[in-house]
């Protein structure tokens, strides 16, 4: 179904980046799958515009056509000063909600000025957005929990203008979420919304008993409508997914025996040995240092596996920082141990690639990895398990993957794992290591059906047919 309405984008980050007077689309699935939509719709994407500095350059100029090439939309930038950035970005959404979301809750950190700024920050989203609605055909599709309460500001000057918000992280259960001191106005702010979605099903219910205990409202959990002070909110579930063609794509490329031959040189790999593999960013939620304890029991555990099994970990540095700062410390100390104790001559257990690589060459180290393994302590749903999956063209490898990150509810075919329970994890390491090329196929191949099936444009068709029904 064509979706009808003009659509205003809202999200944090922009969909392009204007450094240096270049305009280029940034990667990943969701601006890929998004930007597309845009064009044909001839929609507003609303985002901060990064950077004082920038805006210096930029002047008054806040809106940009995009793309370049072929001016279709509008990317609006939003400037905000060091100081809201400061307490909006890094302190409530990463310090605060981020550790709440996810459950860690010994990370959790508030103080007063994070709230205040938050709530400005997204009144100015608001009053941005508010002012490029021209018809009652707009919708409005905010991104994520940075935008917890924008919708209310929105509403508080336009009540008929449809919102919808995906909220790409977990939702806590109730008893989590209490620790919320502004508990009421963030699920006020949510509940302001027409339409929310959330990953997985989990997550809407959390959501559900959260708005049903601490505000009383009314929940139809079959239809999954909340009946709030005479509003009424559809929750749905739409777990986000990849752009599976181009991975798959690139994973085809015809520099792949080049490509796995210079890693084994560069890296003293053996020839036979196996490829493990991680890709994360540098977050406590990816359970980084369970991995690295499960790494260093499987080499204790299983000797014969030490120049037969090499795990590559790639480790974006996020977000600079507390406690992302000394996260990144402990985590390089713990894989110079690692290397120390199990290493043998010119060969290392664990590669330490510390940088973000980009989407291609990713492909490609998924396609040789024999091993992926997720450890996430709690994740919305983990993209990296279906890049790497879409990436498995040869269907031989396994992807060990965490029960706790939302992609484990969902794809057949993966191997789950405890990251809590570190024997556990070491034993079905080995066990995977040594499974019959039969059985891998079988799952890796029900696997990559699912995905390529369920791919990042599903997903925004299936958000924008249940738009056009509020
Ligand atoms: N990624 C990347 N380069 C890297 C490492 C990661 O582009 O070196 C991308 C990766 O392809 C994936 C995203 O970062 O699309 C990570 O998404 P995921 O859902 O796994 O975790 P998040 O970081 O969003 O919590």
């Amino acid at each position: 179904m064509p979706f009808k309405r003009r659509l205003i984008l809202v999200s944090n980050r922009e969909p392009y980046s204007f450094k240096k007077g270049k305009v280029e689309l940034s990667a990943g699935g969701l601006v890929t799958a998004l930007d597309p939509v845009m064009q044909r719709t001839r929609g507003i994407w609303v985002a901060w515009g990064s950077g004082e500095k920038e805006r210096d350059r930029a002047g008054k100029a806040e809106k940009v056509r995009v793309p370049p090439q072929k001016p279709a939309y509008t990317v609006k930038r939003v400037w905000l000063s060091h100081k809201q950035l400061e307490n909006y970005y890094h302190g409530y959404s990463n310090r605060f909600l981020w550790p709440l979301c996810h459950i860690v809750l010994d990370r959790v950190y508030l103080k007063r000025a994070y709230w205040n700024d938050y709530k400005k920050v997204n009144r100015i989203f608001a009053d941005a957005i508010v002012e490029e609605v021209r018809s009652k055909k707009a919708v409005v599709w905010l991104q994520d929990y940075h935008l917890a309460v924008c919708a209310r500001y929105i509403k508080e000057k336009k009540p008929w203008l449809a919102t919808t918000i995906f909220w790409h992280i977990p939702w806590p259960p109730y008893d989590v979420f209490r620790v919320c001191p502004q508990r009421r106005e963030i699920l006020e702010g949510m509940l302001a919304n027409d339409l929310i979605g959330f990953q997985l099903d989990s997550f809407s219910r959390h959501f559900m008993d959260c708005a049903s205990i601490e505000l009383g409202a009314d929940i139809g959990l079959r239809e999954g409508v909340i009946y709030y002070k005479g509003h009424v909110t559809k929750v749905r579930d739409f777990p986000i997914s990849v752009n599976f063609n181009w991975f798959e794509k690139c994973a085809l490329s015809k520099r792949i025996k080049k490509f796995l031959e210079g890693i084994r040189k560069t890296r003293n790999l053996p020839a036979d040995g196996k490829i493990g593999l991680g890709v994360d960013r540098l977050d406590y939620t990816k359970g980084l240092m369970k991995r690295l304890e499960i790494m260093d029991l499987f080499f204790s555990k299983y000797p014969r596996f030490r120049k037969k099994f090499t795990f590559i970990q790639v480790a974006v540095p996020t977000r600079k920082v507390e406690p992302f700062l000394s996260y990144r410390n402990r985590v390089e100390k713990r894989i110079d141990y690692i290397n120390r104790k199990h290493g043998r001559q010119e060969w290392v257990p664990i590669i330490y690639i510390e940088t973000k690589l980009d989407q291609k060459k990713l492909a490609m180290l998924y396609r040789i990895a024999d091993i992926a393994l997720i450890s996430s302590v709690y994740d919305g749903m983990n993209l990296v398990a279906k890049e790497f999956i879409a990436s498995q063209v040869d269907e031989d490898g396994v992807l060990l993957l965490s029960e706790f990150a939302g992609a484990a509810e969902e794809i057949p075919g993966a191997t789950l794992i405890n990251p809590y329970d570190i024997e556990g994890c070491a034993d079905i390491l080995r066990s995977a290591l040594e499974r019959p090329l039969e059985d891998r196929r079988h799952d890796m191949h029900m696997a990559r059906n699912f995905v390529r099936g369920n791919d990042i444009f599903k997903w925004v068709d299936n958000i924008l047919a249940e738009m056009e029904t509020i």
